[in-house]
């Protein structure tokens, strides 16, 4: 049956929940207090039940029984065998993938791992829409790395769309590296990540991709578009929970021709040899530096299930419906307050969230959650960023939350309150 999905009221909510194939995918969770609308899967996504199984029966069984014996029993395995969970649902294949580490670390690991293999090349390409972390961290490689490499960060004409054309121009001879987020944190912008691997691969640059806001919503195909490197956290769409691991992968045939700058034991050829020279194991292990944290990986291995019954077609159908019947709602009720779009509106180059901008953004996210029981985030300047995360989250939360938004600007209720910044937004 064709969905309209056009602003309504409540009721056409209801029947765009009844037509919604993973409608009873929320049940997989453990549940929010009622009447809680939860808007921030992009930045810590709800606990599934399979997570808390998983984790209990680690501390149980592992922790309290086995002991010591449970690193031979799975856990010294588990940032590979999770890693290649987290390949099947990104396009990588068995051994492409570990969990290991934060996103940030990862990054800076495989940046310079990229930096010292592509000698003679010394620009690294990104975008303005990047993740601040992410860019510290190329600063921080091209600084350690003796001060020849250069960060090219390619600005966006208007703070929501990455200018691809401009991305190919900057690539030439001297590009070691394109990396970019493959979502925008903020805006929510999607890159074409096969055209500009491509584009990358023609001036002989390597690609590194973030996937930290598109792992978990949308289909990826690392190995059939051909991506070198990528990282990317598991605490949002995978639902991994808060510090969760976080993975990287490394495309088959560089694994043996990349280094990873910190040499740990994991990553050493024979950990349990304990010999006093560092060489480096065959293939991704190399990527790994100490021991793993188990319970945050055995949770996440839990996690996992929801999302892998579902599967990402379904996922990124929904999350398109999600974004698109928001921003309709937005446009009907919010544009006349002053809201305006903050996220691309052709839906093919958005991912799971969407950001709205109003001038008093900052004051109205804090009256949402303390008096609205609407949890979004805030993004600076004036964003107000509502992630929809597809296994969980309704067409009636959606217009529900619109129809709180509504509220609070008609009634006045944030101009009560402070525009002084919080520590986290
Ligand atoms: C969330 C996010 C991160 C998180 O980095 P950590 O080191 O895991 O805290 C990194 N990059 C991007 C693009 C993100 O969205």
């Amino acid at each position: 049956m064709p969905r309209a999905l056009t602003a309504g009221d409540r009721e056409h909510a209801r029947s765009l929940d009844a037509q919604d194939p993973l409608r009873d995918r929320a049940g997989e969770f453990l549940a929010a207090p009622p009447g809680l609308i939860y808007l921030d899967g992009n930045s810590l996504g709800r606990p599934p039940q399979a997570a808390r199984r998983m984790l209990q029966a680690a501390v149980d069984e592992g922790w309290a029984s086995d002991l010591i014996r449970a690193w031979s029993r799975g856990w010294y395995e588990a940032p590979a065998r999770v890693g290649d969970q987290i390949a099947a649902l990104i396009g990588a294949g068995p051994g492409e993938v570990l969990v290991c580490d934060s996103t940030s670390v990862n990054l800076f690991k495989l940046t310079l791992a990229a930096l010292q293999h592509q000698d003679g090349r010394t620009t690294v390409v990104s975008d303005d829409l990047n993740f601040p972390s992410d860019l510290y961290i190329l600063q921080a490689c091209c600084r350690l790395l003796g001060g020849r490499h250069r960060l090219t960060r390619v600005p966006s004409p208007d703070g929501i769309h990455g200018d691809e054309a401009a991305l190919r121009a900057a690539l030439d001879e001297h590009t070691a590296l394109l990396t970019l987020s493959h979502v925008a944190f903020k805006s929510g912008y999607l890159y074409d990540a096969p055209a500009l691997t491509a584009a990358a691969h023609d001036a002989g640059a390597l690609v590194l991709w973030d996937l930290s806001h598109s792992a978990g919503a949308l289909p990826i195909a690392l190995e059939a578009w051909g991506v070198d490197l990528a990282v990317g956290c598991t605490y949002k769409y995978l639902n991994g929970g808060p510090g969760a691991p976080a993975f990287l992968y490394v495309r088959r045939e560089l694994q043996e021709r990349l280094l990873s700058p910190i040499w740990g034991w994991f990553g050493q050829r024979a950990p349990f040899a304990f010999e006093l020279d560092y060489a480096p194991a065959q293939g991704l292990a190399r990527f790994l530096v100490g021991s793993p944290p188990i319970l945050s990986l055995t949770a996440l291995e839990g996690a996992l299930q929801p999302l892998a019954a579902a599967g990402l077609e379904a996922v990124r159908r929904k999350s398109i419906d999600l974004t698109t019947y928001l921003i309709a709602l937005a446009d009907a009720q919010l544009a006349p307050l002053g809201f305006t779009l903050g996220s691309p509106r052709q839906a093919a180059r958005r991912g799971s969230h969407v950001s709205l901008r109003h001038p008093d953004g900052y004051r109205i996210t804090q009256a949402l959650i303390e008096q609205m029981n609407v949890l979004p985030d805030f993004r600076e300047p004036d964003n107000l960023r509502l992630g929809l995360a597809p296994l969980y989250t309704s067409f009636e939360e959606v217009w529900e939350a619109v129809d709180r938004i509504r509220r609070v600007v008609i009634e006045g209720r944030h101009l009560q309150l402070s525009a002084a910044r919080r520590a986290v937004t």
